[in-house]
């Protein structure tokens, strides 16, 4: 029996990161040795205390449905952070706490989106944006940036590439996959492409708290009222408090979208899980500053793998100011052979290649909208890193023209 899909699922397909983090898990599972750097997730284990809180509310009983939306200590605790951390006022009636920040987006584009509406997505993006988009019925546009500009977002281009049909753009300081944090100034300048065709602004800060040398994430929504009133804030508490696995996040901004996701998520997945929020409650509300450590050694490891880079000649890659991912240009491999005899004609075949004969995993920059780069994550031990650059190193030099 033949059973047809609905033609709405044709616009999308599988997340390439997670096809080939399952393809890794496989090979290590049948005892290959891979350096894997292509994991999206901390992988630090998840502070105690936290752990501690969930395992709390288990023991209380605290295992039935909730609010959909929430529980209320919760979503106050959700504004207090984002004020502290963004200087954001926000009232509980302007948040939404979901199954993690992608379900937050999901929910998001469904309320907001016509069949057509447009949404400019600025390239290198992450992945997901644009399959939300396409099944909620719009049309993802995307505008390149390039490596030479920092891939920040270009106002003139965005401009450009708005249409009567335009209704938002989605905004991700700092970026997966290139690291990029967005100033200030440069945030001051989409801004004002944003009012001048009248854009919402999807904005994707779940790297905020993951900066480093000083830098400080500040959120589009804090340029003023016209922006406040525009703006979703997206985050959550997967990648500051390394809970990936509890699927906790959140949205802000205006409560009648908001008051609309509430119903879209009464209509599907109800509550997130009682005791994931409960741990969740606990992160926002740590008198004991969790994040620090862990960013620490995330800044160390990224000037590690900086450094490995550095090694092989023709790689361009910068310094990220956030997140936990180097996007370097590996497009001067491109057109080499292997010592397999594989011909590199693109980048995925450069990250098929590494995986077969380095054993090294990298994603390659097809699932970012950027071929010809490739993204490292560096949420893995030094002694990894240096593992792993080595044979980038090797691989690198082996390399005929
Ligand atoms: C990891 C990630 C998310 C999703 O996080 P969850 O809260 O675990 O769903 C959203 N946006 C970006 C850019 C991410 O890298």
């Amino acid at each position: 029996m033949e059973i047809s899909l609905s033609k709405r699922l044709s616009k999308i397909a599988p997340s390439p990161t997670l096809a080939l983090t399952a393809k890794v898990k496989a090979l290590k599972a049948k005892g290959e040795d891979i350096v894997g750097f292509a994991a999206g997730e901390p992988d630090f284990d998840t502070p105690e205390p936290i752990k501690e809180a969930c395992i709390q509310a288990l023991r209380e009983g605290f295992t039935k449905y909730t609010a959909t939306g929430g529980i209320p200590e919760l979503k106050e605790a959700v504004c207090n952070w984002i004020m502290e951390k963004r200087g954001l006022k926000y009232s509980p009636s302007q948040a939404l706490v979901c199954c993690g920040a992608k379900h937050a987006l999901y929910n998001l584009f469904q309320a907001l989106l016509e069949e057509g509406d447009e949404v400019l997505i600025p390239a290198p993006y992450w992945v997901t944006y644009k399959d939300q988009v396409a099944i909620a019925g719009g049309v993802p546009v995307i505008v390149p940036t390039d490596i030479a500009s920092g891939f920040v977002p270009d106002p003139e281009a965005l401009k450009e590439a708005c249409s009567p049909k335009t209704r938002a753009i989605v905004l991700n300081s700092p970026s997966n996959p290139s690291g990029v944090a967005l100033s200030r100034r440069q945030l001051e300048a989409i801004a004002g492409v944003v009012v001048e065709k009248n854009l919402l602004v999807v904005s994707d800060e779940i790297y905020a708290e993951i900066v480093y040398d000083g830098f400080r994430q500040e959120s589009i929504a804090s340029l003023g009222l016209e922006l406040y009133e525009r703006t979703f804030v997206v985050d959550g508490v997967s990648k500051t408090f390394a809970m990936t696995g509890f699927r906790i996040g959140y949205i802000m901004g205006d409560p009648k979208v908001i008051k609309a996701m509430n119903m879209i998520q009464d209509q599907s997945t109800s509550n997130p899980t009682s005791i994931a929020q409960k741990a969740a409650l606990k992160a926002l509300t740590l008198k004991e500053d969790v994040v620090s450590p862990m960013v620490r050694k995330f800044h160390d490891r990224r000037d590690l793998m900086l450094a490995g880079m550095k090694r092989i000649e023709g790689v361009r890659c910068f310094k990220p100011a956030g997140a936990f991912y180097l996007f370097p240009d590996m497009r001067f491999l491109l057109g080499r052979k292997t010592p397999k005899g594989v011909s590199l004609e693109t980048s995925a075949v450069l990250a098929e290649a590494l995986l077969e004969e380095a054993k090294l995993a990298a994603v390659p920059g097809e699932a970012f909208g950027m071929p010809g780069f490739l993204r490292f994550s560096y949420a893995t031990g030094e002694e990894e890193i240096q593992k792993g650059m080595d044979r980038l190193y090797e691989f690198c030099s082996s390399l005929r023209m």
